[in-house]
């Protein structure tokens, strides 16, 4: 199959050219002399084709919670936003605490998953053996702060003992506790990568800024940002209650803008959405009973609220892809060639329609709960296919089941 006549953007590269794909890879890309193709053929005039996206946090509650979301769902919303690989979180029931439940948890993504997946490992109270014989996870979840379901470690020893075993560790640490951590980590002699989830407050990237003009530290150190503390505030909360309800909570508009620096001069390094729907009536209660309910759905807004904003401010769309795909690869070591539009590179690509305005609407979204904290909002730009190992899985609102799913390899 070949994609004509597209504008190509990736973390290094924007020009008009034409690709071919055979056998799940990206075979051959020449620039835009008339090509007589009589192959299968995607005409891409006027649209951009992007390495498939990267949401690396998201919890899309199988096992456990599946009336929230589960594998086939959340994975289908994934591609109708042009997100073809997630890392699904720990915190699903039973928890990820031990390679038998993590090997249980694959065969679940297995059947039901429609883009590539990596599935974290949680820490738990004296599974530290376990972490240091899990294989092929894109890191260990430490929770330091209260969120959806009960896997908070108060213990500091135990932080300690985590950060020894020398494997990624990815925290939920907010504002002071995300202070103690990286101070602990640095007591520990940095002895394992340390990546915050889902930044929210303008001291956290303070803090990334300066640790990474430390030379040691710059490769070790590393934070993404989701698209709703960089799109709301506190105000939100006020406004709408349980539906803009989320952990860690929406901060203030100095905060916002910190992080839109951060994301400027790259102390953020990628974007997550931390994807974590409730159903409506679990978010209803929650305004009636003032018992909070965290999380929001996000994996298929990801793109046209960031895009959005890109266009808005007019910034290099090369470091947007990076931002959106090639920088995950980076950080997580995915071996898997993914993340550019290289000759050999898996195919995993997404076809956008850049001149596309409308807006975001629930109803014409594919997440299981049923409800967007952006409802109504203004979007540029709209996913048009999604390709997940050569084939078309989605195009203009159809799926097309494929089973070329896979679960993704960390070196
Ligand atoms: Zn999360």
């Amino acid at each position: 199959m070949w994609i004509k006549n597209i504008r190509l953007i990736d973390a290094y590269t924007d020009r008009i050219g034409n690709v071919e794909i055979q056998d799940g890879k990206i075979k051959t890309i020449t620039d835009q002399k008339p090509l007589s193709i009589t192959d299968r053929k995607i005409d891409g005039r006027g649209k951009i084709l992007f390495p498939g996206f990267i949401d690396p946090h998201v919890h899309f509650r199988d096992p456990g919670f599946t009336h929230k979301e589960d594998f086939f769902t959340g994975t289908r919303s994934a591609i109708a936003g042009g997100v073809t690989t997630i890392f699904d979180m720990p915190n699903t029931k039973p928890a990820t605490f031990t390679r038998e439940i993590l090997e249980e948890k694959r065969l679940i993504a297995r059947a039901k998953a429609q883009c590539h997946w990596g599935l974290y490992f949680g820490a738990g109270i004296g599974n530290i053996q376990e972490i240091e014989n899990m294989k092929n996870v894109p890191g260990v979840k430490l929770y330091l702060n209260t969120t959806t379901g009960n896997l908070k470690m108060d213990d500091k020893n135990q932080w300690r003992e985590i950060f020894r075993v020398g494997k990624r560790v990815s925290l939920h640490a907010e504002g002071d506790t995300f202070a103690h951590a990286v101070e602990i980590w640095l007591e520990e002699g940095a002895p394992c990568p340390l990546h915050l989830c889902h930044a929210s407050l303008k001291s956290e990237v303070d803090l990334v800024r300066e640790l990474k003009k430390d030379r040691a530290l710059v490769s070790k150190i590393s934070m993404e940002a989701c698209p709703h503390h960089l799109l709301m505030t506190h105000k939100e909360l006020e406004a709408y209650g349980a539906y803009c309800c989320m952990k860690p909570v929406l901060a203030t508009q100095e905060d916002v803008e910190a992080l839109w620096k951060g994301v400027e001069d790259e102390t953020i390094d990628f974007f997550a959405t931390d994807h974590a729907p409730h159903t409506k009536t679990e978010k209803e209660n929650s305004n009636q009973t003032g018992i909070p309910v965290y999380g929001i759905p996000g994996v298929e807004t990801l793109f046209p609220l960031i895009f959005t904003q890109w266009i808005e401010r007019g910034w290099d769309l090369k470091k947007f892809a990076a931002m959106m795909s090639q920088k995950a690869v980076k950080i997580f070591s995915i071996k898997d060639k993914k993340g550019a539009i290289k000759e050999g590179f898996d195919a995993d690509l997404v076809i956008i329609d850049p001149e596309y305005h409308g807006k975001i609407e629930a109803k014409n979204l594919h997440s299981k709960c049923g409800w967007s904290s952006y409802e109504g909002w203004d979007i540029v730009g709209r996913v048009e296919k999604t390709i997940v190992g050569g084939a078309v899985v989605f195009e203009n609102e159809n799926f097309f089941e494929r089973l070329l799913a896979r679960e993704i390899n960390f070196s």
